[in-house]
C-alpha cells in the first residue's frame, strides 16, 4: 500500500517497514523546512500506527482510521502552538504526559503529535524530557521541529531523526499536474516558487489568498525600497501590528533577498521570483554582495527575535531602516 505522499520515498520506506514490523520508536523527530511535508507525513504516520487492519496500513477503512479521519480518535493527541508567532508552553506538554500515562482505548498504541517543537519554551522542553525517559510501551511520540540544531541535545539524543530536505521542483510541479490538476504552466511557476516545499505549492494551487499574501509581502519590500524614513516608521508600525502575518512575510523577503545574493553571484538560472526581476536588478545595480549578505542576516536575527517575544516593532524598524534606498 502506498502512502498519499509526495516525495520523501526513503522516508516513507524506512517509516513504512518499522509500522509493519512494530518497530516503531517510542520518539519520533521530523525535522526539515516549514511547509516542506512534516505534517502530512506524520498525519500519515499516525494512521498506520492507529490502524487496526492486518497489512497495508492505514487501510481507511477501519473504525479507527475513521476516527481519526473525522477528527474523533480517543488514542490521538495533536498539539501544537497557538499561531505562527507564539510558544509551545509547558502545560502543553504536561496535557501530553498526562494523555500518554493512560492507556489505549481503541488502538494498541497511543500516538501524540507535537508540532513546532523548536517553539518550546524551555521549561516544556524540560518537562517533555521525562516523558521521553520512560515512555508507556504502548506510546508513541512524533516531534515536528525545522531544525534539530535548535533543540535541547539530551532529546534529539533520544529520538530517532528523520529529516526531510525540499523536493526536487520537477518533482512538485509533477504532483501538482498529475494530482491537483494544475495546468503545466502555472505548475511549473509554483513549483519554482516554493523551493520543493510541496505543502506551499499546494495551499498556493489550491487557496488564491496565499499565493495573494506573498504577493503582498514583495510589492511592500519594493515600496520600502523607495520611502523615506518616517514612511518606513510608519510602515513598520503597521506590520509589527499581527505576528503571524509578520512571520509570513519575513519568510518570502528572505527568499527575495536570497534572490539578490543569486542574481550578484551569476545564478539567476535559478532565481524564485523571475516575476521581480526588475525590481531585484535594481538593488543589484546599487547594492554590493556584502550588503545583501547583512539583510538577510539581519531578516534572520529578526525572525528569532519574534519567536523570543522580543519588541517587535523595534526590530522591524531596525530592519527596515537597513534597506536600501533606490529613491
Ligand atoms: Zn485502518
Amino acid at each position: 500500500m502506498t502512502w498519499p505522499i509526495v516525495g520523501h520515498r526513503w522516508a516513507v520506506q524506512q517509516l513504512q517497514y518499522a509500522v509493519a514490523h512494530d518497530e516503531m520508536s517510542h520518539a519520533l523527530l521530523i525535522t526539515g523546512p516549514e511547509n516542506v511535508g512534516k505534517t502530512t507525513l506524520a498525519r500519515t504516520l499516525v494512521a498506520a500506527i492507529l490502524c487496526r487492519a492486518e497489512g497495508g496500513k492505514p487501510c481507511g477503512d477501519c473504525l479507527s482510521c475513521r476516527k481519526l479521519a473525522s477528527d474523533n480518535h480517543p488514542d490521538f493527541m495533536p498539539v501544537a502552538t497557538e499561531d505562527k508567532a507564539s510558544r509551545l508552553k509547558i502545560d502543553q506538554i504536561r496535557e501530553v504526559e498526562r494523555f500518554l500515562s493512560l492507556t489505549p482505548r481503541e488502538s494498541l498504541h497511543k500516538v501524540a503529535l507535537v508540532s513546532d517543537f523548536d517553539r518550546a519554551t524551555i521549561n516544556a522542553a524540560n518537562a517533555l524530557l521525562k516523558t521521553l525517559e520512560e515512555p508507556p510501551p504502548y506510546a508513541h511520540l512524533i516531534l515536528l521541529a525545522t531544525d534539530a540544531d535548535l533543540l535541547l541535545p539530551t532529546i534529539v539524543s533520544r529520538t530517532q531523526q528523520v529529516n526531510l530536505r525540499p523536493l526536487p521542483s520537477g518533482e512538485v510541479a509533477e504532483a501538482l499536474i498529475e494530482r491537483w490538476q494544475i495546468e503545466p504552466e502555472r505548475a511549473q511557476q509554483l513549483a519554482r516558487i516554493s523551493g520543493g516545499r510541496i505543502g506551499w505549492a499546494v495551499q498556493a494551487a489550491t487557496t488564491p489568498e496565499t499565493y495573494e499574501r506573498m504577493q503582498e509581502a514583495l510589492e511592500t519590500l519594493v515600496a520600502i525600497l523607495g520611502q523615506d524614513l518616517p514612511t518606513r516608521f510608519a510602515t513598520a508600525q503597521a506590520l509589527a501590528r499581527d505576528d503571524a502575518v509578520l512571520h509570513e512575510t519575513l519568510e518570502y523577503w528572505l527568499t527575495f533577498w536570497r534572490d539578490v545574493l543569486l542574481l550578484q553571484t551569476d545564478n539567476d538560472s535559478v532565481l524564485v521570483h523571475t516575476e521581480y526581476r526588475p525590481a531585484l536588478e535594481a538593488i543589484v545595480q546599487t547594492t554590493g554582495i556584502q550588503k545583501t549578505l547583512q539583510m538577510l542576516e539581519t531578516l534572520e536575527a529578526t525572525q528569532q527575535a519574534l519567536f523570543a517575544h522580543a519588541n517587535t516593532q523595534l526590530w522591524v524598524e531596525n530592519l527596515l531602516i537597513d534597506f536600501p534606498n533606490l529613491v
